[in-house]
């Protein structure tokens, strides 16, 4: 059986579930996912080998409205990692109607581009009777290879999917060595990590107030410890306030959280050290953007 490989780019509205389901594939905690919108800003891949297959999944940023300078950012890394594909699955949601970004994502999809496959995500969440109605809605919008009823959070379909896309891939030799989880760097990870806690842990809408900067990241093998030194950015002095939080309380919640995280996901011992700094309005920024690794 000659071996398969390729890009399989997920598309689809923030908070979709596309985090989850590449965290169910890969195993690992490759992406971020949070119950709070647009916590994934670059792309992030995670590869899955097979014995006949090598699959690398692109989990973009969300698809989203508006044209406020980190908007326009992620829809164009998203529309990008579209055109090197040679897979794209979108992902909508499991509900009566489509939603309007859904069909306005659908409508952007060319007839003469890679094959399209159609998840139709978190069917755990709804009546059985609503799926297949939406499946017909849905086959007639596009020419979709094959529609899929998944549930990324309990794995319902995901086999399928893996299946499907591993017969739509070209003939090909792996791109990257067989226990290749992700791309992206260890102390990038680490930053997303601590990122993630962030959000969650304000209980406040800021997830695009807040960046992570990854300033010290080093292993002292013999003491088997990782010492790992971040700098949270925040906009304006008040999201400072809400950060560090009362007595310095919510920071270091968000460090005591993150880093049972960190050390599951390395496995090691951490050594967290966490700072709060305003850098004023840095979403808006192009310079900053750059530093935080954004751009
Ligand atoms: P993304 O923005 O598309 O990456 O979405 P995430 O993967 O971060 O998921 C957003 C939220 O939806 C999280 O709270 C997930 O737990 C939840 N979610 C994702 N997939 C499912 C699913 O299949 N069923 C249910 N019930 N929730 C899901
Ligand atoms: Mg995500």
């Amino acid at each position: 059986m000659a071996f398969r490989s390729g890009f399989i780019v997920l598309l689809g509205r923030t908070n979709v579930g596309k985090s989850t389901l590449m965290n169910r594939i890969i195993g690992e905690k490759v992406s971020i996912t949070s119950p709070k919108p647009q916590t994934t800003r670059n792309r992030i891949m995670g590869v899955l080998t097979n014995k006949n297959s090598q699959m690398v999944f692109i989990d973009t940023p969300g698809i989203h409205r508006g044209s406020k300078g980190l908007n326009r950012i992620m829809l164009n890394t998203a529309l990008s990692a579209k055109e090197d594909a040679d897979l794209v699955a979108v992902m909508i949601e499991a509900r009566d109607m489509p939603h309007g970004i859904d069909l306005e994502l659908i409508g952007g999809l060319s007839t003469s581009g890679p094959p399209v496959i159609l998840l139709i995500n978190k069917v755990d969440k709804v009546k059985k009777t609503i799926v297949l109605p939406l499946i017909d809605r849905m086959a007639k919008l596009y020419r979709f290879e094959t529609i899929i009823p998944i549930s990324a959070l309990k794995g319902d379909g995901v086999v399928d999917f893996i299946t499907e896309a591993e017969r739509l891939l070209p003939e090909g030799d792996p791109f990257f060595p067989e226990d290749t989880l992700t791309d992206v760097s260890e102390r990038f990870l680490a930053g997303e990590i601590i990122r993630e806690k962030a959000i969650n842990l304000t209980h406040q809408e800021i997830p695009y107030a807040v960046a992570v900067s990854v300033e010290e990241f080093s292993e002292n093998q013999e003491k088997e410890i990782l010492k790992i030194s971040a700098v949270i950015y925040v906009e304006r002095d008040s999201q400072k306030g809400i950060v560090v939080g009362k007595g310095g309380g919510l920071i270091k919640e968000i460090g005591i959280s993150a880093r049972k995280d960190l050390e599951a996901f390395f496995g090691i011992h951490v050594f967290l050290d966490l700072r709060v700094k305003v850098m004023k309005d840095w979403a808006k920024r192009d310079d900053s953007l750059k530093r935080l690794g954004y751009r």
